[in-house]
């Protein structure tokens, strides 16, 4: 079916106009998330394809030059939407360079029918591209947001294939867009469909972020950017559970810096703050690769060590313990010297085993550790000899 190619242009700019006014009317809830960027390149599409339908009626540079290179600016627009939606520096100048091309070879091209669409048709092949290749890059592998920018940026790509294979073959003038005819009909229907799906891509992209980050939000700690309270507890529900299924051997580590209030007394709470970050870059550097961590409370940090026996994970633990002993942190010109002590449970889990009473379980070895004078480790004593009290059991680590 043939349709008449100046009303098809004519719905696009509908579409894309609708479309622009949406976006850049909730944008203003928002200044930040790409979607006002998302609006001002649909309303570039629409003033580009109201220029198209004027095609024939109305001088060149308007018809075929400014809206090539609106057209142009809009594809710029999406590409700077991607770039702020990932809060990412906008590189204006390098995105923008390619509209400039298209106004400059517009401004001396435009009486070549063939050289001028040839290389708008270029210009625009690889703008198409270059969204294509942010999407690939910066949305999320495999979500909403990255198959519907893959898949407009790709049906854009064939039809501005099929319109460049056109001139090359001779065909420039039944391309021109006062003609209708059912390569102009399928080329221009891919434009509606492009407009529709680089817009509802980037807004779903959008979406993916805030929710990303909010979900980063509610899982990281705000001082020392490890796993929050909540975070660190599902992790060592799941481990429990992965190591009760497989009949592996988990270790549970409880670290409480020593004397942390004394240094929050002398030095003052944004000193002492400085002291936590260090505690807890230090930890965290020099866990293993399989090892979890996160800050359970004030100065209190919980240990997962996955796959790891009580010999090894006294191990680890100790080796922590020297190494934060003898790394003191260092705060505007002071080194303030930094120890703590851990509470260790390990074993397999058993039925009835739960997050909440293996920490109770290393809380007490915990105890244990600050009551034998601090900067050591203790390991509590498995279920069975729990009842038999964990001092017979606990093992002092070298100190
Ligand atoms: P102990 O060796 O027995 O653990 O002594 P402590 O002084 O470390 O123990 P205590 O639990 O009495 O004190 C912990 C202190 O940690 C109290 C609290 O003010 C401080 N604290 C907790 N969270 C923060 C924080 O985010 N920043 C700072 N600067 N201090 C914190
Ligand atoms: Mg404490
Ligand atoms: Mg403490």
């Amino acid at each position: 079916m043939v349709a008449h190619t100046p009303t098809l242009f004519a719905s696009v700019a509908l579409v894309a106009t609708i479309m622009a006014f949406c976006l850049i009317l909730v944008a203003q809830y928002n200044q930040r998330d790409g979607v006002l960027t998302t609006g001002v390149g649909l309303l570039a599409h629409a003033a580009a394809y109201v220029c198209y339908t004027l095609y024939g009626h109305g001088p060149l540079w308007l018809t075929y030059g400014a809206a090539n290179t609106l057209l142009s600016i809009a594809l710029g627009y999406y590409a700077i939407s991607i770039f702020r939606i990932r809060d990412l520096t906008v590189p204006w100048l390098r995105v923008f360079s390619l509209p400039l091309v298209m106004l400059v070879s517009m401004a001396l091209l435009i009486d070549t029918l063939e050289l001028r669409m040839l290389a708008a048709s270029l210009v625009l092949i690889l703008q198409c591209l270059l969204i294509v290749c942010l999407a690939y890059r910066y949305s999320e592998p495999g979500g909403r947001a990255q198959v519907l920018l893959i898949i407009g940026g790709s049906i854009s790509l064939i039809g501005l294939g099929m319109r460049v294979v056109a001139i090359l073959l001779g065909g420039a003038a039944e391309m021109q867009y006062n003609v209708s005819n059912l390569t102009q009909t399928i080329s221009v229907s891919i434009g509606t469909a492009t407009v529709m799906m680089y817009s509802l891509g980037l807004v779903l992209l959008s979406k993916e972020r805030s929710e990303s980050k909010l979900q980063h939000m509610a899982h990281r700690d705000v001082l020392t950017g490890m796993l929050n309270r909540r975070a660190i507890l599902e992790r060592f529900s799941d481990e429990l559970e992965r190591a009760y299924l497989t009949r592996a051997s988990l270790a549970v580590a409880m670290i409480d810096i020593d004397h942390f209030k004394q240094i929050n007394d002398i030095h003052g709470h944004l000193v002492g703050d400085s002291v936590l970050v260090h505690c807890a870059q230090h930890l965290k550097k020099r866990l293993r690769h399989a090892d979890i961590i996160g800050r359970y409370g004030g100065e209190e940090f919980l240990v997962l060590l996955p796959s790891t026996d009580a010999e090894g994970a006294l191990a680890v633990l100790d080796a922590l313990r020297m190494s934060l002993a003898r790394a003191p942190a260092v705060v505007d010109g002071l080194s303030i010297p930094v120890c703590f002590s851990a509470g260790v449970w390990c074993g397999t889990p058993e039925p009835g085993d739960s997050t909440a009473n293996l920490i109770a379980r290393a809380d007490v070895a915990l105890y244990e550790a600050k009551a034998s004078g601090r900067n050591t480790v203790r390991l509590a004593p498995a279920a069975a000899q729990a009842s038999e009290g964990y001092a017979r059991d606990s093992v002092q680590a070298p100190g």
